[in-house]
């Protein structure tokens, strides 16, 4: 019945190919002679299996976990360099239709504020976004027909996009709502968005219906295959994720994998961004009723691996971790975070006390962007504001073959610095401005390539004139 090719949810997502892999990584968990031959795959940089990453990730040889972890910080640094992109969830509307247990925006919720962002609401947080310095945002909003249809998604993104204030401007606009049809997808693909982005939250179907009772997204098919129906409608980009805490683990990761694969084998293209969410409390959750919940050690195995075994797959961590778990995953093979975020309904311009209350999970990490920013660049890392591959067309295959090609880092690092250098020139505090010219001195000197690093010293020299949006 395992079929990566099928269109079918219950084929490319086989429960007993899941069972069969979990059995396999058990069995091999000590088998020295495997491990190392999975390794020595791993290094040429091709990727794993579901299977052999199923073995890393079981793998109980401590040894061994040092040179997964080993192995996973070399390929981050190999294909991301020291570049982190930075970005923020905008929240439109918390109106929800669905009843997933874990979300306080269930529909049986009757206390939560519910709210739904005018087009001039949107205007006023989008400048408070701008002004914060992002350039890159990605939409929330419940599944509504009524309250959200497809329309004021559009309407919003339309609105996003048309913001020019003082030298701000959201370049890429990434969308996380409810499954929809492949019409709705093309009109999202039209509208320009850039990676359309659906958490699983679980992979096993049986936990998947317990868990969403009612509602739309209680239809587990239709959810799974969303990522199919995106890419039909013209989405290059797609973007996965499990919520980690609701099932096991090791289901979950193999799971992932599985869906990776099958995109790759349909498409021939495999995910742009994997995200990595764990539970967190929020208005009526407690995360404690839920019997998965993962600690941090081997949410950092579970990182590692999937950087292993999906290294051109970015992968993204929100500010549901505290700045120290971040910081260990920054390591390990995230390429992309949030930072300064609200996960309330209107909660970055004026926002109000009891828009906390209206928050879809607490957030961990509550520092402003601008100590974010500091923090990652006295950690070594370059906070790039970059969306220059999602405006020069480089989506999708074009993408990968780029990444592949290890081309990638002839766009990317001069696109990091010259993004942050006007993040500083426009947002910065002093002390962050500070430690942040000393970087791009140094990392300009980075650049190998001689007429790049010209044409990056000319222009840095003009967006300190006042010039902006500079890119390769
Ligand atoms: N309603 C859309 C959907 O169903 O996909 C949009 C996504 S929702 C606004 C964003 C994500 O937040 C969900 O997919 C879920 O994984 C996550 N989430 C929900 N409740 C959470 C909680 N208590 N803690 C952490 N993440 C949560």
């Amino acid at each position: 019945m395992y079929n990566p090719k099928s269109s079918k949810a219950e084929e490319f997502i086989n429960h007993d190919e899941v069972l069969a892999s979990l059995k396999y990584a058990d069995e091999n968990k000590n088998n020295i002679e495997l491990i190392d031959k999975i390794l020595e795959k791993a290094k040429s940089g091709k990727g794993l299996s579901h299977r052999e990453a199923a073995v890393l990730l079981d793998c109980e040889i401590e040894e061994k976990n040092k040179e997964i972890f080993a192995l996973a910080e070399k390929i981050k640094k190999d294909y991301y360099g020291n570049r982190i992109v930075l970005f923020a969830p905008l929240y439109l509307s918390n109106y929800c239709v669905n009843g997933c247990v874990y979300c306080p925006y269930h529909a049986k919720n009757k206390h939560i504020p519910r709210r739904k962002l005018t087009q001039e609401e949107i205007k006023q947080e989008v400048i408070a976004l701008q002004d914060m310095g992002h350039k890159r945002l990605a939409i929330e909003a419940g599944e509504d027909p009524v309250n959200n249809p497809i329309e004021y998604i559009l309407e919003s993104i339309k609105t996003i996009y048309s913001i020019k204030h003082k030298n701000g401007a959201i370049r890429r606009v990434n969308v996380n709502i409810a499954a929809t049809t492949v019409e709705n997808y093309k009109k999202l693909h039209e509208a320009g968005i850039g990676t359309y982005i659906l958490f699983q939250e679980t992979y096993n179907k049986e936990s998947y219906e317990q868990l969403h009772p009612t509602g739309p997204k209680h239809n587990y098919a239709y959810h799974t295959e969303a990522m199919d129906r995106a890419m039909q409608g013209g989405i290059d980009d797609v973007g996965l994720g499990v919520l980690f805490g609701l099932e096991s683990y090791r289901y979950e990761f193999s799971a992932l994998l599985m869906h990776s694969e099958h995109l790759e084998a349909v498409f021939g293209v495999g995910p742009h961004t994997i995200s990595v969410p764990r539970i967190k409390k929020a208005d009526d959750i407690d995360p404690d009723a839920f019997d998965n919940g993962i600690d941090d050690d081997i949410f950092a195995k579970i990182v590692a691996c999937i950087r292993i075994a999906v290294p051109y797959t970015g992968m993204i961590i929100s500010t549901r971790e505290s700045e120290k778990c971040r910081e260990r995953l920054l390591h390990l093979g995230i390429s992309q975070i949030s930072g300064g975020s609200k996960t309330s309904v209107g909660g970055y311009f004026k926002p109000m006390p009891e828009d906390e209350n209206s928050a879809q999970f607490d957030v961990s990490d509550r520092r402003p962007l601008d100590e974010v920013i500091k923090w990652l660049m006295e950690l070594g890392y370059l906070p790039s504001f970059c969306t220059a591959c999602y405006g020069s067309g480089r989506t999708g295959d074009r993408f990968m073959e780029i990444c592949k090609s290890q081309q990638i880092h002839n766009f990317c690092h001069p696109n990091a610095i010259m993004t942050l250098k006007e993040y500083l020139e426009d947002y910065a505090s002093d002390e962050t401005r500070k430690v942040g010219e000393k970087l791009i001195a140094k990392e300009v000197e980075t650049l190998e390539n001689p007429q790049i690093k010209s044409t990056v010293k000319e222009d840095l020299v003009k967006i300190h004139a006042g010039e902006r949006d500079f890119k390769f």
